[in-house]
């Protein structure tokens, strides 16, 4: 930690600064410039506020020269993660995707969308049978029956199933039913089922929270590799801004943010991420520009009357067009999909 005083810092107020900053148990390295003293505080712990310092008389700027995020650094661990899901590996060369409705509805509509998916030659079939809605009036999920649905459609398929789980309570019973669990924007920052997720062995997506930053989005997946799961992935899927011509704000550069900051893999969602159906094709192949480990997409056969996310769902036939273009990307830049 670098702590920079004030111009006209006194000789008493840099004393007090070092004072406290011995108690906290850190190593003092002070420097005089011609204008302003600088402190450098060695032995950092993840969890130190940096306000305690800034709070004190004299101190102009206090900044963090470590992460508050351990595990998943890249500095913790070098190598890309690699996580094994069945016959998938996510985070290596293959880019993988995942497609399928917002919602399961119904056994026709999953069944049939099911074999959209596997045509397509992506492995993850996607639907959510909880389904964490704004309005407590909009449709909220098929539960269990729902799961059922989607297990058998995605084992019609040879496909593999991500589905979302809201609460500590569900996890036990989507466990029985779903390949990866999917932690929602809505619940990023849900630490109690973070900390439960860290007890299973399966993989977890993290999809970015509506407004959080992405430091504050791997630190949510720390309390998950923290509680023992290493199999964590995030999910840029938007983030809340002014602008409102989009759902959401498409944070592109979280992708190589993130293969910067940390080893682990990053997918990205462009259905959420723009929530109208044209831009999803273009922010799709960007996202595979980008460097996006795997793409996860909204489709739906009859848009108009799906009971979730309708105006961004893909067509069949605009998904399949898509996946040959994603391809052409992929092999551009030396990545099969
Ligand atoms: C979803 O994937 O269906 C979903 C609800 O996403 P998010 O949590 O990103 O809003
Ligand atoms: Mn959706």
């Amino acid at each position: 930690m670098v702590v920079i005083l004030e111009k006209n810092a006194t000789d008493s107020q840099i004393e007090n600064v070092i004072k406290h900053l011995e108690g906290f148990g850190f190593q003092i390295h002070k420097s005089i410039g011609a204008e302003r003293t600088i402190i450098g505080a060695i032995g950092v712990k993840p969890n130190f506020d940096t306000r305690n310092i800034s709070i004190l008389d004299g101190v102009d700027e206090v900044y963090r020269v470590t992460t508050p995020y351990k595990l998943s650094s890249r500095s913790f661990h070098e190598a890309n993660t690699v996580i094994k899901i069945k016959d998938v590996e996510l985070g290596g060369n293959q880019i993988v995707m995942i497609a399928g409705p917002c919602s399961i509805e119904n056994e026709d509509q999953i069944f049939r969308l099911a074999k959209v998916v596997a045509k397509s030659g992506a492995k993850i079939l996607r639907g959510g049978a909880f389904k964490p809605r704004t309005s407590p009036y909009s449709f909220q999920g098929l539960g269990e029956e729902g799961l059922k649905l989607i297990r058998g459609a995605a084992d019609e398929n040879k496909l593999l199933v991500v589905t979302e789980v809201m609460q500590i309570e569900q996890i036990e019973l989507i466990d029985r039913y779903t390949d990866i669990f999917q932690l929602g924007a809505r619940n990023m920052q849900n630490f109690s089922l973070l900390k439960e997720l860290g007890k299973t062995t399966k993989p977890v997506m993290v999809k970015r929270g509506i407004a959080a930053t992405i430091e504050e989005w791997l630190m949510s997946a720390e309390y998950i590799l923290n509680g023992g799961n290493k199999n964590v992935f995030l999910c840029e899927r938007g983030i809340r801004t002014f602008e409102n011509y989009t759902r959401n704000t498409f944070d592109l550069s979280a992708i190589p943010v993130v293969h910067k900051k940390s080893h682990l893999p990053i997918i990205a969602d462009p259905s959420h991420a723009t929530g109208l159906r044209d831009q999803v094709p273009p922010m799709a192949r960007a996202a595979v520009a980008a460097g996006a480990d795997g793409i996860m997409i909204e489709i739906h056969d009859d848009p108009e009357n799906a009971l979730s996310d309708g105006p961004q769902a893909l067509l069949p036939n605009t998904y399949l067009k898509l996946m040959e273009e994603l391809r052409l990307i992929a092999q551009a830049i030396g990545r099969k999909l």
